[in-house]
């Protein structure tokens, strides 16, 4: 096992990552910018070093900094956590070349990955539905106009570097392509340093279901079922489940042994995640997430699994400690984000939070680093907590959200609390009816 893990993140993904560090009785070290000085991570690790200026370039993403501290405390292992360099392949080269864990997939997956267009060329070999469309990058109007007559409209145009709903857009006909193919692209190239974008059919009323995979290196995949991620503004997840309202046990099996079959096939190790739109029946790849995602506790919940202790055992060598067999789905989790943001508005709302109370009782989790006194910086994410509750059925845990969100409270800056406590209330939400267009198209229409 690990003698020291150094942790390359903040908020509550450090806390979590460190929290697994813990309880594996590992020491561990955050690093954090001058804005995370009093941050809950750096009080709780045992060490931490400071590597830079607010300014995530010149932090988080300072890979001289990072290794600086590596360096200084005598960490052989690194955990990226999620965002930041948890997906750059070329981080995880060179934390290798210094003879240290990355503790995640190898190079060559997260690279493959990580384009899009390559990632879905390899998600076609290891025998995964995709979404039809170009069967690779786009680089005239010419080529998306000939492309469109095969695959139809309404189309999505794209980023191949895409992420977090960045660089998509969408074209209703032929009169309003090249406006989106020429949008597409300026906005990858802003966001992501690269223009190339592909085209794919812009399915109607799909739900986002995405399966949780783990692997070791011993060749034992286990997939832990999928997570329900369809409540999204601009791409982004606000509320997740597990499982999918939307699914039955056995379309549960037949898509997580599709997906333990790719991740097999592709000689995969540690977490991912291999998210699809589902249609009428039908499943389309999207893309596979090559780190922890955000929303994994809710699959922890109904699994009974710790996602990042298991991550970081794996990663030292050590092979699953279950098998297929041993996973039992029990229950059910729903995750709500709570962002500083306006509830309506969605503007960012940093600023200083006077009074914190966190939810508690059975069934209810919540990872966070807010404190009663702590000031949200304006420089990162505005994820400040989530609010994850079980229950023994959907129902259950429905009955538990609601009073838990009635017990939270974060003020006085705006959160997305107050919009979850509407959501809950919704009859979409209730019955569990619901697509990756409602929220926006339905919901916040009618607030
Ligand atoms: P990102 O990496 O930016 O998150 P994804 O490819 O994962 O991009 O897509 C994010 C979201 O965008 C999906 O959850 C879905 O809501 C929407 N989306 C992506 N592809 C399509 C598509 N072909 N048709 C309709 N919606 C899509």
């Amino acid at each position: 096992m690990f003698k020291k893990i150094l942790i390359t993140n903040r908020g509550d993904v450090a806390l979590r990552v460190l929290r697994a560090c813990k309880e594996l009785d590992i020491p561990s070290v955050v690093v954090h910018s001058t804005a995370d000085a009093d941050s809950m991570p750096v009080r709780l690790a045992d060490e931490s070093v400071c590597i830079g200026p607010p300014s995530s370039a010149e932090s988080y993403l300072n890979i001289p900094a990072i290794l600086s501290a590596v360096a200084i405390t005598g960490a052989d292992a690194i955990h990226p956590g999620v965002g930041f360099l948890s997906e750059n392949a070329d981080f995880a080269e060179i934390v290798a070349a210094h003879g240290l864990t990355f503790i995640g997939p190898e190079p060559r997956h997260i690279r493959a990955m990580g384009d899009k267009v390559e990632a879905k060329v390899t998600a076609a070999n290891a025998g995964l539905p995709l979404v039809p469309g170009s069967p690779g990058a786009v680089h005239t109007i010419e080529e998306a106009l000939l492309i469109s007559a095969e695959v139809g409209y309404p189309l999505l145009v794209k980023a191949a570097s895409g992420g977090g709903g960045r660089g998509m857009k969408v074209a209703e006909t032929a009169n309003n392509l090249k406006e989106a193919f020429l949008a597409a692209r300026a906005e990858a190239k802003s966001a992501f340093g690269d223009d190339t974008v592909y085209l794919e059919r812009y399915l109607s009323q799909p739900r986002h279901i995405e399966v949780q995979v783990i692997a070791d290196s011993y060749g034992n995949v286990v997939h832990l079922g999928e997570r329900e991620c369809s409540i999204q503004r601009r791409h982004q997840k606000l509320f997740e489940e597990a499982p999918s309202p939307g699914l039955t046990a056995d379309q549960r099996m037949h898509i997580g042994s599709i997906a333990s079959e790719a991740t097999r096939k592709l000689g995969y190790l540690g977490v991912g995640t291999m998210e699809f739109l589902y249609e009428d029946g039908e499943f389309f790849f999207i893309e596979m997430n090559t780190r922890l995602q955000v929303e994994h506790p809710i699959t922890e919940e109904i699994t009974g699994i710790d996602l990042v202790r298991e991550q970081i055992r794996i990663a030292s060598g050590l092979p699953l400690s279950f098998t297929q067999d041993d996973i039992k789905f029990t229950g059910h989790a729903i995750e709500c984000r709570i962002n500083a943001e306006h509830p309506e508005t969605f503007m960012p709302t940093p600023g200083k939070v006077t009074a914190y109370h966190a939810a508690g009782g059975p069934g209810v989790r919540v990872e966070s680093c807010l404190y009663s006194g702590y000031s949200v910086p304006p420089h990162y994410d505005s994820l400040i907590a989530k609010l994850i509750v079980r229950g023994d059925d959907r129902t259950h845990c429905l009955a538990r959200l609601r009073r838990a969100l009635e017990e939270f409270v974060v003020e006085p800056i705006p959160t997305t609390l107050t919009l979850h406590k509407r959501l809950v209330e919704a009859d979409a939400i209730k019955d569990g009816n619901y697509n990756i267009r409602w929220l926006e198209e339905v919901f916040l229409k009618e607030q």
